[in-house]
């Protein structure tokens, strides 16, 4: 093939894909491919797995790669080399980006799955719509888990221990609940998908998903969701804002399911506006994503761009 590709892997807990892009036209998918990760088998499984993908996908190129750019959960710790804050667990400890360097003969480059979202959005996605010539975007993951990542002149900022943009686990609540990461009222526990449906059934005894406690909301017909609603919309305004004050970027991008809620782009857009530190005005785009599930994999393949 005549063409300069780029390769990337989005190591998912369940699937490990793989797309193949034009250097010069990087929004053309040369090849995409996925196998299942089988994770339950262990590290040096999936290590194998990645090595039949890559395999496959050279197989069909004709040519193999000379690098390619690793959607992670987690990160690696750049201190140690080794990964951490995976939750595929059996990951956390192990030095994959060598592991996978020396199992595949090429160059790796690895880098957290919500960082590559914010990557993929800037470069091929959301912020290119919006502003073009964005010097810094800040894409968000609000869903399960809340995460992000930062991306300055088309470059994702890792930081000195490679938390770059992990503002999921910023301090929201004094006394919020307990986080999987050891802290309490991280912003994961107080606006995540399950974070707001635990609030709700502690207040009404009853579960209930987002989507009906949302909807309940709207017709004023359950005062314990209106109040969940009202925490979301106002710890939303409260996150974001410290994001503005910090960062002050020319976009961001909210991906994950709860990003999906309008309601965070009109109410929770005005709630911004009461904590940020620019006498209430706010001319951020605040954008939802455009890429889909292929931002990992395209952020991971616009890790050699
Ligand atoms: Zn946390």
């Amino acid at each position: 093939m005549n063409k300069e590709l780029l390769w990337g892997i989005d190591l998912g807990g369940t699937k490990i894909e793989c797309a193949v892009l034009d250097k010069q036209n990087p929004s053309q998918v040369v090849v995409r491919e996925r196998i299942d990760t089988e994770s339950a088998k262990g590290y040096d499984h999936i290590i194998a797995q990645i090595k039949v993908l890559v395999d496959r996908v050279t197989g069909i190129i004709g040519e193999k790669p000379k690098a390619i750019g690793f959607a992670t959960p987690g990160v690696l710790n750049p201190l140690t080399n080794t990964m951490k804050n995976c939750n595929t667990v059996c990951l956390n400890g192990q030095a994959l980006a060598t592991d996978l360097a020396n199992t595949l003969g090429c160059e790796v480059k690895l880098a957290n799955d919500a960082n590559c979202f914010a990557l993929a959005e800037t470069l091929l996605g959301a912020v290119q719509d919006v502003n073009p010539n964005a010097e810094v975007a800040f894409g968000v993951i609000m869903g399960t888990g809340v995460g992000g990542g930062l991306v300055v002149h088309g470059k994702i900022i890792n930081g000195l221990h490679g938390i770059g943009g992990e503002w999921g686990h910023n301090i929201l609540e004094d006394d919020g609940d307990a986080c999987y990461c050891g802290k309490s009222g991280c912003v994961e526990t107080v606006i995540s998908g399950p974070a707001l449906e635990k609030y709700y059934e502690k207040h009404s005894g009853k579960k209930m998903k987002l989507k009906e406690i949302l909807q309940a909301a709207k017709d004023h017909s359950d005062a314990d969701a209106e109040a969940t609603v009202e925490r979301m919309v106002d710890y939303f305004g409260r996150a974001i804002s410290t994001l503005i004050n910090v960062l002050d970027p020319d976009v961001i991008v909210i991906g994950g399911g709860v990003g999906n809620v309008d309601l965070l782009y009109s109410e929770g857009y005005e709630r911004i506006k009461k904590y940020i530190f620019n006498s209430r005005e706010v001319h951020t785009p605040v954008v939802k994503p455009k890429l889909g599930d292929s931002a990992g994999v395209f952020g991971a393949a616009m890790l050699y761009s």
